[in-house]
């Protein structure tokens, strides 16, 4: 059957990943958390003296890029593929609340949305790829057969995200979370470069008021419409 290029873009924790996750395994496509790159890229900042709560070196940070390797590895006993940066597995450290604070502005970086777009791009030359992220319909797969646009209100974006971050153990206030949210819509929204926006032919889902399975059947019948040229 003939493979197709799926985006999907939206707010933070709209759950992009996790349709975006179920919709791969389902038809048998490569998964791509465009995300964890950016995030990956945050964190070596953070651990490189580039980032902190008073310092931002915007130049060292351009210099460093080439230093920065990503790859996505996955072995048979995990259910998704983890991002190595430099050869290390850094897939649950950067799922911290510490990164998600200092990953939009490290997104806002023409330089880095360079690099990492020109590897996002190569990742899906063969099709047959779901990528979630903010630009993925716009600027890394403006072709794409499929594109969907997720939205939920903040309240129950934040609350799915608190309610994750508990499960990981991790010591925060849902402030500070919805805080976060807040935040990084209105970096992502309002930066420069690649700002996050629908693309015009994306088809928007709002899912505040579905669960997992109602969401993953209405992204799965449009992926199976699509494929079947019927939309
Ligand atoms: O998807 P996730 O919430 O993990 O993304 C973390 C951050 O990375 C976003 O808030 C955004 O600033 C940045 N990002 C981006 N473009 C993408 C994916 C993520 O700018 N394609």
């Amino acid at each position: 059957m003939q493979k197709i290029t799926i985006a999907i873009d939206g707010y933070s924790s709209t759950g992009k990943s996790t349709v975006a996750k179920q919709l791969a395994d389902y038809l048998g496509y490569v998964y791509v958390d465009s995300g964890a790159m950016y995030r990956a890229v945050t964190l070596y900042a953070m651990q490189n003296g580039i980032i902190s709560k008073n310092n931002f070196d915007i130049d060292k940070l351009k210099e460093s890029l080439s230093s920065i390797h990503l790859k996505f590895k996955k072995e048979s006993n995990w259910n998704k593929a983890h991002i190595f940066l430099n050869g290390k597995d850094v897939e649950n450290e950067i799922r911290n609340l510490e990164v998600s604070e200092f990953v939009s502005p490290i997104a806002t970086i023409h330089e880095v949305r360079v690099k990492l777009v020109a590897q996002q791009q190569q990742m899906g030359l063969e099709k047959g790829v779901v990528m979630d992220g903010r630009d993925i319909g716009t600027v890394v797969f403006p072709n794409a057969e499929l594109k969907i646009f997720m939205n939920a209100s903040a309240q129950e974006r934040a609350q799915r995200r608190y309610k994750e971050l508990l499960e990981r153990g991790d010591a925060i206030s849902f402030e500070d979370i919805l805080k976060n949210i807040q935040e990084r819509d209105h970096i992502d929204t309002t930066r420069e470069d690649s700002p996050l926006r629908k693309a015009k032919d994306a088809i928007e889902i709002d899912n505040s008021e579905m669960n997992l399975e109602d969401q993953f059947h209405v992204v799965l019948q449009l992926a199976k419409d699509r494929i079947a040229g019927r939309i």
